[in-house]
């Protein structure tokens, strides 16, 4: 039996399989750990072009990663730090006094966070669980079974059993159904578009987000160069969107993103994600706890979804290894409410925020959301506000897991 199975080897799944493997979560050794993953990418030649699909990655994930064993495969020329963030809504010019910018040396900070794409991050992971003992199983997970002494899992490949089993298997977790758990989904009525785009000029090392009355767009800075877009626009737009010629996305981008960096260019697919929100009741049940996307999908304007699943991942694995250090069951129910009540509330704060500036910003008339799109320059006249704002944006608030202090 192992002490614990981790279904899902996406990024999160991936890094709370590795911490747990390797027990670097603060006292307790490494535990018997099985990750199920049926469709685990190939790692990327070093010389395979940049993949569009990317991730920002804050000062706590960036840490967290380190202590998983997997930034010395991350770290490299593919990884792309960005030193700063403009922001402006489409009311004001994209070189206006009232654009709101974190400078990462108005913090002392060499960067506030590294773009990387999502491949290279779940390989980097998988590859630190493996170097660490963990056994890698290319299967599926179809049923559970919950007993008083372990749980037993049904898979695609050999039958598992153990003494607790962590949901990481996305939005759509077959964990979450088969332990009972529920979750409100909410649709946002918007689809996500992501390509890698070449401009006309310089991305400076700074991620660039315009908020519109029909959504947001964001320019992440890439190593060679380019930059990913991710534009959350209205179902109706998006569907306008992917159906154009590459020529005419481009003009819709060069009207989108008020030229803030010149005429774009696309050079990648488009892929699109439809955007929901969603919220799982309880994140714990006996012997079965869920993290990440499993547990909770948020809009990706704040590009904070995986950075909010590594937290999950460091916190569970922090409390299980000092259970197992303490020779208490990994999977009681004791245990897992713990890391319930402390994700769950850091989670509703963050969900809370970006819904706030989804709603007021991305999407608001009238004389609230005015006030709100006042606040972005007002923000910007506040040292203090600004600080404050660079510390979150680096991950650096509320009670973090001290693999990510
Ligand atoms: C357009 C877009 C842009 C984004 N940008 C950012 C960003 O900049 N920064 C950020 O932090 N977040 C971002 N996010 C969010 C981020 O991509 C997700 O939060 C993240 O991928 C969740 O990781 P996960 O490991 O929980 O789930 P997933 O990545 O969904 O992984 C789940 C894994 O489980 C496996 N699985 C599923 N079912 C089973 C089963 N039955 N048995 C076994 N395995 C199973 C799957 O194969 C998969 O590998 C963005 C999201 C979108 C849509």
């Amino acid at each position: 039996m192992f002490d614990v199975a981790i279904v899902g080897g996406g990024p999160v799944g991936a890094c709370a399989a590795a911490l747990l493997a390797r027990g670097t979560a603060g006292g307790g050794g490494a535990l018997r750990v099985a990750l199920l993953e049926p469709g685990a990418p190939a790692p990327l030649p070093a010389d395979a072009p940049l993949e569009a699909r990317v991730v920002a990655l804050s000062r706590a994930s960036e840490r967290t990663l380190t202590r998983a064993g997997a930034w010395p495969r991350i770290r490299g020329p593919r990884l792309s730090p960005y030193e700063r963030m403009r922001i402006w809504h489409e009311s004001v010019a994209p070189d206006s006094e009232q654009v709101l910018v974190f400078d990462a040396a108005d913090a002392g900070e060499p960067n506030l966070g590294f773009i990387a794409e999502n491949r290279l991050l779940q390989t980097a992971l998988l590859g630190a669980f493996t170097d660490a003992g963990g056994h890698l199983e290319p299967a599926q997970l179809s049923a559970l079974e919950i007993t008083d002494a372990g749980v037993n899992l049904t898979t695609s490949g050999r039958a598992l059993s153990a003494r607790l089993v962590v949901g990481a298997d996305g939005a759509q977790s077959t964990v979450r159904r088969a332990a009972g758990l529920t979750a409100e989904v909410c649709d946002y009525r918007q689809t996500a578009i992501v390509a890698s785009v070449a401009t006309a000029r310089a991305h400076q090392a700074t991620a660039w987000q315009r908020f519109m009355h029909d959504g947001t767009l964001a320019l992440l800075p890439l190593a060679d160069g380019t930059s990913s877009i991710v534009w959350s626009a209205d179902d109706d737009l998006a569907a306008e969107l992917l159906g154009a010629t590459a020529s005419g996305f481009a003009q819709q981008l060069d009207r989108a993103s008020d030229l803030a960096l010149g005429s774009t260019r696309l050079v990648s697919e488009r892929t699109s994600f439809p955007l929901r929100r969603l919220a799982a009741q309880r994140y714990v049940a006996q012997r079965v706890a869920l993290v990440g996307d499993a547990a909770h999908v948020v809009h990706p304007l704040a590009g904070q979804g995986v950075n909010l699943g590594l937290m999950d991942a460091a916190a569970l694995a922090q409390l299980v290894l000092a259970a197992a250090g303490e020779r208490e069951d990994p999977g009681a129910l004791g245990v897992l409410r713990v890391y319930e009540r402390w994700r769950k509330s850091e989670v509703a704060l963050m969900s809370t925020a970006i819904d706030a500036f989804d709603r007021l910003l991305a999407h608001g008339s009238g004389p609230v959301a005015r006030v709100a799109q006042r606040g972005l320059s007002w923000v910007n006249r506040s040292q203090e506000l600004r600080r404050f704002f660079i510390r979150r944006a680096l991950g650096m608030s509320g009670e973090l897991p001290l693999v990510a202090r």
